[in-house]
């Protein structure tokens, strides 16, 4: 990941963002609590206060299990979600603005989602659907919409005369193709891509990636690339950030954090993928985490890894760690630089 023009400007900043659910309480709980019985409401805390930046240009890759808050993360970059807490600012100004997103910013930020069948309208013709945006924010009039759209099927490698045709009408990976087209047709400067792979076959997402490579570099995009799927994530970005359980415990450049990780969840998820090749002729056995994700409405105090951590001590039990700087990185991990790990 080097040819593309990257600047040290810092477009995409993130400050202590934090976003937590809370439960609907059923018209049942109402009437016992109303009756004495206690009621017991216990937020998600999804995700709890995190910083990061994003300079132009660049990819920076979010990785974390099912649970771990990624989604959530991306989802308040892209002002879809309000935060309960923090900010998020895109070229300097606020994503949100008095608990609304300005005009400005829907078009600046695009999403692209795990699964382009339910992201796009199975009513609606394929043409429409991307015309739609640009022409209610008046990045096109309806008269030209129709050579606006084939420039952008032709774009992202599909015939630019299915336009009047139906989602049901394409394969996976054209649907996804549709939905990336879609996106930059608004002409965003952040594309954050969540999951843009995880449903198509292996063969496919070599394709969408690749298309996301050389728009990148041709748009000059600056994203966010969210995966549970470590090898995915190391090819399109150039700095990776490890969440659990709502936090990020370690963030560097995706050759650091992959050849030397800091922090033992980092090493447990790289240590977990399965390999292709046999040593000695046998197969490798896998090295799955520990344990399950404990639930983020009861995160466990202290280091919220030490149930899982093969390094726990008492101080881990008790004491959060902080990102500081380890190795070429930071992470989050109250040893992080002194710990020896085997591969
Ligand atoms: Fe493990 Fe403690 Fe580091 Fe958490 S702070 S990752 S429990 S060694």
């Amino acid at each position: 990941m080097s040819e593309v023009s990257r600047s040290s400007e810092v477009f995409v900043t993130v400050e202590g963002i934090s976003r937590r659910f809370v439960p609907h309480v059923s018209l049942g709980d109402r009437i016992a609590a109303a009756l004495g019985s206690p009621l017991e409401q216990r937020a998600v805390r999804a995700v709890e206060d995190v910083s990061l930046s994003v300079r132009r240009g660049e990819v920076l890759g979010l990785v974390g299990e099912s649970g771990s808050g990624k989604s959530t993360l991306g989802r308040m970059i892209c002002g879809i979600l309000v935060p309960s807490a923090g900010l998020v600012r895109i070229d300097g100004e606020s994503v949100m603005s008095g608990g609304r997103r300005p005009r400005k910013t829907t078009t600046r930020v695009q999403m692209i989602f795990q699964d382009p069948y339910a992201s796009l309208d199975p009513r609606m013709r394929i043409g429409d659907t991307i015309a739609e945006g640009p022409i209610a924010h008046g990045l096109v009039s309806k008269a030209d919409s129709l050579a606006y759209v084939q420039h952008w099927l032709r774009r992202v490698g599909l015939d630019p005369d299915a336009a009047p045709r139906y989602p049901h009408q394409f394969s996976g990976g054209q649907r996804q193709r549709i939905a990336i087209a879609r996106a930059l047709a608004m002409k965003p400067d952040v594309l954050v891509c969540d999951e843009p792979v995880a449903s198509l076959d292996v063969s496919i997402q070599a394709q969408i990636l690749n298309l996301f490579l050389a728009l990148r570099q041709e748009l000059s995009l600056t994203m966010l690339f969210i995966s549970h799927h470590l090898g995915v994530v190391r090819h399109v970005s150039d700095r990776v950030a490890i969440m659990y359980l709502g936090r990020i415990v370690e963030i560097g450049t995706a050759d650091a954090v992959y050849t030397d990780p800091q922090h033992p969840y980092t090493q447990a998820l790289l240590a977990s993928v399965p390999q292709l090749v046999l040593e000695d002729d046998k197969m490798v056995s896998f090295k799955p985490i520990p344990g399950e994700l404990p639930s983020p409405m009861a995160p466990p105090p202290g280091c919220h890894f030490h149930l899982r951590c093969t390094f726990a001590q008492a101080r881990c039990r008790v004491e959060p760690p902080v990102l500081r700087p380890a190795g070429a990185q930071a992470a989050a991990c109250h040893f992080a630089g002194e710990l020896q790990f085997t591969r």
